[in-house]
């Protein structure tokens, strides 16, 4: 299959004539081509962007609920194709990936329906608030959530009035096409959703020093936000940057012991830990450590690449996730179990891995590895300055979980956690309302509910001389 970009509701070669190889990390078998984007064709999509017209909110709406149905009807099509790309199980995108797609344009409809703004009253006069489209905007998304990722962006940035310009990573293009495809299938206006494919340092760099695009919203590594970052400052573009994490899962020994396992062993090894959420370091309380030890080694056994987990999105990848458990035992650390590929030859498998005896300050306990390897640290029992200090001590601060049956404690730790979100006896159950987000370098910036409207927008006040 060649994938073309898409823009101006339909099918645009790249400009250079220029393709790049798309493979299956599950086999390495080579899965089609996809456009090599550059400047010509973010110019083509910027012109396409520009001449699409801005609609009434109803009609807005109206179109993201169809725009819902058409990718419903080509479910199982984009299922396939995400699972492919990305080397998910196919089960899992089908029930989880492209469902949560889904969802996103259906809560943003409605979102917008009933958005409101403020309206200030004085004794002379009254200010009231207009909330404006900027005008073109550019996504840029990861290949862990191609197409989750790619309406969590798009369906804000629409409902706005917005005209997008979407750049998805190389390795995983096609869902971004098709459901490109089924917005156009809506009846959408030529050019208000495009897509440019390609490499980062091509596709990506034009589009964010597009003049005419007035915002980026971006969600990939640290490195590449702090450049896309310093890049925008020039212009003074808006910014929206979702980082990486080194996540932490904080355990006390009240917990609910089982469903303490169970969350913790899914925020470690979810998406083959391909999740910038993953809890990457275990801090438990000394008294439970080997009992925690013991259970979640067990709990691998489900997370074995084919049963709840598919494969790491490369071959490439692997290798630095494999680079990083030859390190942690260069630093003193004690694979409990895992630590080795697995699957077919061809195929980027690698298996769940549990370390202990790590300085918290070991690089491997430091940097994010974004693979299905999780460090145990514990603290003294009781010791919730520890805790935190071991929780704490990371240059990220995208989220964190923590485990116990003490009301009070959990509150307490989860105000001083620094991390953008908690969640207390769960990990990742989210709600589409709720700020999402980082502090430190984890990202700057808030999506999600009202906070992804404020960034695809701007207010203008108008004041009523009475
Ligand atoms: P990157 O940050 O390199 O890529 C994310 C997106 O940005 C991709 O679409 C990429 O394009 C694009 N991009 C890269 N360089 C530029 C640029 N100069 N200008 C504009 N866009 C650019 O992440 P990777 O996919 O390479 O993953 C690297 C690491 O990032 C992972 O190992 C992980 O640590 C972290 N990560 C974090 C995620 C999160 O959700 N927070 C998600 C994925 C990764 P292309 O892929 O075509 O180069």
């Amino acid at each position: 299959m060649r994938l073309d970009h898409w823009i101006g509701g339909r099918a645009h070669p790249p400009a250079t004539g220029g393709y790049l190889d798309n493979h299956d990390p599950k086999s390495g078998d080579l899965l089609g081509q996809l456009a090599a984007g550059g400047a010509a064709d973010v110019d083509a999509a910027v012109a396409a962007a520009e001449a699409a017209p801005v609609l009434p909110v109803a009609e807005r709406a109206d179109l993201l609920e169809a725009w819902a149905a058409a990718a419903e009807a080509r479910i199982d099509e984009i299922a396939a194709a995400e699972a492919a790309d990305s080397g998910k199980l196919e089960s899992a995108a089908r029930h989880g990936d492209i469902p949560r797609a889904i969802a996103n344009l259906r809560f943003y409809a409605s979102a917008v329906r009933t958005d409101a703004t403020a309206c200030h009253g004085t004794e002379d006069g009254i200010n009231y608030t207009l909330r404006q489209p900027l005008g073109t905007v550019a996504t840029i998304t990861p290949w862990n959530f191609p197409a989750h990722l790619f309406t969590w962006k798009a369906a804000p940035a629409l409902a706005m009035g917005n005209a997008v310009i979407a750049k998805p990573s190389e390795m995983t293009p096609t869902s971004a096409t098709l459901l490109a495809q089924c917005f156009s299938e809506a009846g959408a206006p030529a050019g208000l959703l495009n897509v440019v494919h390609g490499l980062g340092n091509e596709a990506g760099e034009a589009l964010i020093r597009h003049p005419q695009v007035k915002a980026v919203s971006f969600t990939g590594g640290t490195a590449t936000g702090r450049h896309i970052a310093a890049a925008a400052a020039g212009a003074l573009k808006k910014v929206s940057l979702e980082l990486g994490g080194k996540n932490p899962s904080v355990v006390f020994a009240d917990c609910d012991f089982d469903a303490m396992i169970t969350g913790v062993a899914r925020a470690a090894f979810f998406n083959a830990g391909q999740v910038c959420l993953c809890g990457s370091r275990i801090i438990v309380e000394e008294s439970l450590h080997e009992r925690l030890a013991e259970a979640l080694v067990a709990a691998t056994a489900d997370w074995r690449p084919g049963h709840q987990s598919g494969s790491l999105i490369s071959c490439a990848h692997r290798d630095k996730v494999e680079s990083y458990v030859a390190l942690a035992r260069d630093e003193g650390g004690a694979i409990l179990c895992g630590g080795q590929r697995s699957g077919p030859d061809g195929g980027a498998f690698y298996q769940p891995t549990v370390i202990t005896g790590l300085a918290i300050d070991s690089r491997t306990a430091q940097e994010e590895i974004f693979g299905p390897v999780v460090s145990l640290h514990p603290f003294a029992d009781g010791d919730v300055e520890q805790a935190l200090a071991l929780a704490n001590g990371v240059d990220y601060g995208l989220s964190a979980s923590l485990w116990t049956r003490d009301l009070g404690r959990a509150h307490r730790v989860a105000a001083r956690l620094e991390a953008g979100m908690v969640w207390i006896n769960n990990w990742n159950t989210r709600d589409l309302r709720a700020p999402f987000g980082g502090m430190k370098q984890s990202g700057v910036g808030r999506e999600g509910g009202r906070y992804s409207m404020e960034f695809f927008s701007q207010d203008r006040n108008v004041w009523v001389q009475l």
